[in-house]
């Protein structure tokens, strides 16, 4: 998964996060990659913070997607 907007060019960093499924709370780690400038910066928190709020496993968002044809 791409933290922030960069160029294929700029040095990249990889690195896991720990993320939780806010649905059913089932751990997921990621494999994150974004751009070493960006890395540690204050957006990047940002980000990452907004991203833990809203993470959803590929189980909750397949039923979420099917709930929102349904209604
Ligand atoms: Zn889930």
């Amino acid at each position: 998964m791409r933290i922030g907007n960069f160029n294929n060019d700029e040095s990249t960093i990889r690195f896991s996060l720990n993320l939780s499924c806010i649905a059913c709370r089932k751990k997921v780690p990621g494999s994150m990659l974004t751009s070493e400038k960006y890395f540690g910066s204050y957006s990047f928190l940002l980000e990452i913070d907004t991203l833990k709020k809203n993470y959803l496993c590929g189980k909750c968002r397949d039923k979420k997607r099917l709930t929102n044809k349904i209604s």
